[in-house]
């Protein structure tokens, strides 16, 4: 495994493994590694000649009051696991490298990034789009794996790809989960052990609504005023957000059609730590 932090370095490289013939897949990631990052690392390996992980903490998602600092940057623990999973090349630049001084531009799909995490996080998904069309420049990518855990990333990444005409393919991969349904998510660390307590209650908002859609309940506001209520009598856990939405343009679906699928995303900060999670209703739950 090597560690790779030039991006014109990993560039040159990736180029010359394409003309190969090599089949890449790649892996973006802002360390702090668990078994969600793991399971898009798993598929990735095995679907693909070469595996790229990229590791950085991108300050431009990131706004003015969160939580760029503090983020977790375990590297050594990351490293470990990657070469246990077979990565062939981590990708861990510098921020100086990817952003000179004189970086200006933005990339900006609108309207998918002002709804919800956009909502309240402006600037947010920019950053990310940002981050990942770099990314993908530098590692060409057949192949880039993404996990339903941020759903609206998701969302936003297909469609730049999709808008951009990108090369490549997206996988997004199913949310993992901790023994009691808590999403994983490198955040989880914040939380002290009544934090974390009160935490599972956002999968626990997510499937209560599961139940009451195949209860036949289809009001999308009824199912919300039901989620928070559960997750109001938690003592640290305040609600950001809940939206019902189409799961591509990610506008409001008041009524649940059952033929077709409609995203619940959360938001709900426990204590001082934000937490995202989702799932996906109708269509016989597929
Ligand atoms: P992050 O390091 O948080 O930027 O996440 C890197 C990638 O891992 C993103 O595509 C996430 O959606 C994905 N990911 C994070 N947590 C999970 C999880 N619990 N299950 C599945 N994918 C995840």
């Amino acid at each position: 495994m090597k560690i790779v932090k030039r991006p014109d370095i990993m560039q040159r490289i990736a180029g010359r493994l394409k003309r190969r013939g090599k089949s890449i897949g790649f892996v973006p990631t802002m360390g702090a590694l668990h078994e969600g990052h793991l399971s898009l690392i798993r598929r990735a390996r095995r679907a693909n000649d070469i595996l790229v992980v990229s590791i950085f903490v991108n300050p431009l998602q990131f706004g003015p009051s969160e939580d760029l600092k503090r983020y977790p940057r375990p590297f050594e623990k990351d490293k470990k696991l990657c070469r246990k999973e077979g990565v062939d090349f981590i990708f861990y630049p510098g921020a100086e490298s990817l952003y000179p001084r004189d970086f200006k531009t933005r990339i900006a799909v609108n309207d998918l990034e002002d709804v919800l995490c956009g909502k309240s996080r402006p600037g947010h998904f920019r950053g990310v789009a940002t981050v990942v069309a770099k990314l993908f420049n530098i590692v060409q990518p057949d192949t880039a794996y993404f996990g339903q855990k941020d759903a609206q990333q998701a969302v936003i990444i297909r469609r730049m790809a999709r808008d951009l005409n990108m090369p490549l393919n997206i996988a997004v991969m199913p949310v993992v989960r901790e023994k009691d349904g808590l999403a994983m998510s490198s955040r989880n660390v914040y939380l002290d052990a009544d934090e974390r307590r009160d935490a599972a209650v956002l999968p626990q908002a997510l499937k209560l609504a599961e139940g009451l859609v195949k209860k036949n309940v289809r009001d999308s506001a009824k199912i919300v005023s039901k989620m928070k209520e559960l997750i109001q009598q938690r003592k640290t856990a305040s609600v950001d957000y809940i939206s019902v939405v189409d799961p591509d343009g990610l506008l409001p679906v008041r009524r649940i059609n059952p033929c077709s699928r409609a995203l619940i995303a959360l938001a709900v900060r426990i204590g001082r730590t934000r937490l995202i999670d989702n799932i996906m209703v109708g269509n016989k739950g597929r």
